[in-house]
C-alpha cells in the first residue's frame, strides 16, 4: 500500500460549493502545483498529521508522517461508523499530486458506504485520468490568470474527462478578477456542458487578495447565466463560524 504526507483528517461540514453543509470527513494533503494570489491554505509538508481523536471534537492527535493507506483507511472507518457521513473528501493542496494514495484509501473507504468526493485545482489531468473510476463527486477549480497564470488549456482537458461525474466548477471572484478572464472561464465550461453546476465563489480577503464588491459579483452571476444554467454564488461559509 501507498504512503504519503497528510496534514490532517477530520470529521466536519462542507463549507462551499454544491454539498455545503453535508457532513464529511476531510482528509487534507500536503503540498501544490500552484501558488495562487489568494491562497490562504498552509500545504507544506509536516513532520505529523493532525487526526481528530474522534469525528467532530475537535481535538486531535499526532501521528508521525509519511501515513500509510490502511492507517487512513482505519480513521475514516471509525469516523464514518460513529457518525453518518456523505463523503470522504480529499483536499489539499493538491490532492492529485497524491493520486495513488488518493486510490488505495478511496478503492477501500467506498465500502463504507461514502461517496469520494476530490476538490481539486483542475489542472492535473492525466492523474485524474489514473483515477477516475473510483471518484464520485468532483470539484474543479478553474484558476483565472490574474490568480496566477492562464493554465485553461489543462482546465479544458481536466474538465472533459471529469465530465460525466457528479462534478461542479468552482471560480473565485476577487477585487482584480477581470471581466474579461472571467468571461473566458465562462465560455470554457460552456463548451464542456452548458448543464456543469458553476459556483462564483467570493474571495475570502488575504493580505494578497481584497474582497469583490457586490456589484461585481451579481453582474458576473448576470453574465454567466447567459451562457450556464446553473450559477451560484456561494462564499466559505465554515470560514464564518469558525469550523475546521
Ligand atoms: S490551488 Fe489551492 S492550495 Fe494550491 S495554491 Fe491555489 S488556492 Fe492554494
Amino acid at each position: 500500500m501507498s504512503s504519503t504526507n497528510v496534514l490532517e483528517i477530520f470529521s466536519s461540514v462542507q463549507g462551499e460549493g454544491k454539498y455545503l453543509g453535508c457532513r464529511q470527513i476531510f482528509v487534507r494533503l500536503a503540498d501544490c502545483n500552484l501558488s495562487c494570489a489568494y491562497c490562504d491554505t498552509d500545504f507544506r509538508r509536516a513532520d505529523f498529521c493532525r487526526i481528530e481523536t474522534f469525528a467532530g471534537s475537535m481535538i486531535f492527535r499526532d501521528e508521525k508522517n509519511p501515513l500509510d493507506a490502511a492507517q487512513v483507511v482505519d480513521v475514516i472507518k471509525n469516523f464514518s461508523g460513529t457518525v453518518p457521513t456523505q463523503a470522504v473528501s480529499f483536499t489539499g493542496g493538491e490532492p492529485l499530486l497524491h493520486w495513488q494514495f488518493v486510490r488505495d484509501v478511496a478503492e477501500t473507504v467506498k465500502n463504507f458506504g461514502v461517496k469520494i468526493f476530490l476538490e481539486t485545482n483542475g489542472t492535473l489531468p492525466d492523474a485524474l485520468e489514473k483515477i477516475l473510476p473510483t471518484v464520485d463527486i468532483i470539484s474543479a477549480d478553474i484558476k483565472l490568470p490574474s490568480a496566477g497564470k492562464n493554465l485553461f488549456n489543462l482546465h479544458e482537458k481536466f474538465l472533459r474527462l471529469a465530465h460525466g461525474k457528479d462534478l461542479c466548477v468552482k471560480i473565485v471572484v476577487a477585487n482584480e478578477t477581470t471581466a474579461e478572464e472571467f468571461l473566458a472561464a465562462v465560455d470554457l465550461v460552456a463548451r464542456v456542458d452548458k448543464k456543469i453546476f458553476l459556483i462564483l465563489q467570493p474571495v475570502t480577503p488575504t493580505k494578497n487578495s481584497c474582497a469583490a464588491s457586490a456589484e461585481k459579483i451579481l453582474s458576473f452571476q448576470a453574465a454567466a447565466l447567459q451562457k450556464i444554467k446553473n450559477v451560484r454564488v456561494i462564499p466559505q461559509t465554515h470560514k464564518f463560524i469558525k469550523l475546521l
